[in-house]
């Protein structure tokens, strides 16, 4: 067998080649690349399945998140309350406007340990941006209710839990803003950079359409100086015909994650758990081990390839030494870098793949 890779982003192609080629060429045949219909469709397209009231679609990521703050006037002198075991840009998304990370350690199942924000609240605190990390959403009911309480904007970071619901609502509609990536390898996927945010103020949305277009509404005429943050028209394309069968693609990583539940049996590793009352779409499936690097080597040498998300937590990483933080300020957040494991998950994996990582895990 050729080597498992941990993930495999061709199978998601070839599984809908077709549609994307058609589209791809329909767009290039149209004429019309920037800001036309595909990017208005899909906006109308997220927005519906997520159930908010507005998408707007943007270049990335990492730039849905730090307009969301910009948007909300979050900046200098202001503080964030963030979980500590997060992807890097939830991060730069906060210090890119001048704002300050305040970290909180996360809880068993990955996200922020929803009891430990109400201590870090000052009177700087601004916002706290959760984020639903690998693919389930965060603990909303409490969390809800203490922005409430401390009259806090509320930001989610919905990059790897496009889907995900607490309590049967969906994650991205709970605070101001959501802030969604459509990276390639994210389970509503792109074939390049691409991002949106959604919320359900008509305020937001105008503001943010406005700045992601140099400031301006209408052309040439410029309200803010705002940024290049637009959504391509191939991308919004090819996002439509991917959204058209998010559903099914999510059924299927589920099912492949009910076998890793449920057939992987190990003293040497912890599988990850669901929270009660949220539910999860897998971006990611995450195990934990003592014995993580002897894990990861030896999966390595039997053709398994894995990755760990993620190794170096943002307090820790060089770009963030001048916050002082020193190794042993988070040690949740350290002790998880230094034990998770995302083992090969994606859509269009075969039953031969998934039972021979079953084998293997089984063996070590
Ligand atoms: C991928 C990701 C981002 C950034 O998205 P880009 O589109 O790569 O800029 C932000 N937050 C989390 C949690 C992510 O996984």
């Amino acid at each position: 067998m050729e080597k498992i890779m941990p993930n495999r982003l061709d199978r998601g192609f070839y599984m809908y080649q077709d549609e994307f080629e058609a589209k791809a060429l329909e767009v290039l045949r149209s004429g019309w690349y920037i800001l036309g219909n595909e990017v208005k469709n899909f906006e109308n397209e997220f927005a519906s399945y997520v159930g908010a009231k507005h998408c707007v679609g943007l270049a990335s990521g990492l730039d849905a998140l730090w307009i969301a703050f910009r948007i909300l006037g979050i900046g200098t002198g202001d503080e964030v309350i963030v979980q500590g075991n997060t992807y890097i840009a939830s991060v730069m998304g906060i210090t890119m406007n001048g704002a300050t990370p305040v970290f909180v350690e996360p809880d068993e199942y990955f996200n922020i340990d929803a009891s430990k924000i109400e201590e870090k609240i000052t009177g700087k605190t601004k916002a706290v941006l959760v984020v639903h990390l690998y693919g389930q959403a965060s603990n909303m009911g409490p969390i809800v209710d203490l922005c409430k309480k401390h009259n806090l904007r509320l930001v989610e970071d919905c990059a790897q839990a496009h889907g995900a619901k607490f309590n049967g609502q969906q994650i991205g509609t709970f605070g101001d803003i959501g802030c969604f990536s459509f990276y390639p390898s994210k389970n509503l996927g792109a074939f390049g950079d691409a991002g949106a945010i959604t919320t359900n103020d008509d305020k937001i949305a105008e503001d943010t359409r406005v700045f992601r277009n140099y400031g301006s509404e209408k052309r040439y005429y410029n309200k803010v100086v705002g940024a290049n943050s637009r959504l391509d028209e191939i991308q919004a394309g090819f996002l439509r015909v991917r959204l058209s069968h998010l559903d099914e693609l999510a059924r299927e990583k589920e099912q492949i994650c009910e076998r890793y539940l449920n057939e992987l049996h190990n003293d040497k590793i912890e599988l990850p758990r669901i929270r009660e009352g949220a539910t999860h779409i897998w971006h990611q499936f995450v195990i934990k081990s003592e014995y993580r690097d002897e894990l990861m080597k030896y999966l390595d040498d039997n053709g398994i390839g894995t990755i760990i998300h993620y190794p170096i937590p943002p307090h820790l990483s060089e770009a963030y030494q001048y916050l002082g933080l020193k190794e042993g300020s988070l040690p949740i957040t350290e002790k998880y870098a230094k034990s998770v494991l995302s083992i090969p998950l994606y859509n269009g994996m075969t039953k031969e793949e998934q039972d021979y990582v079953i084998e293997m895990i089984n063996k070590f």
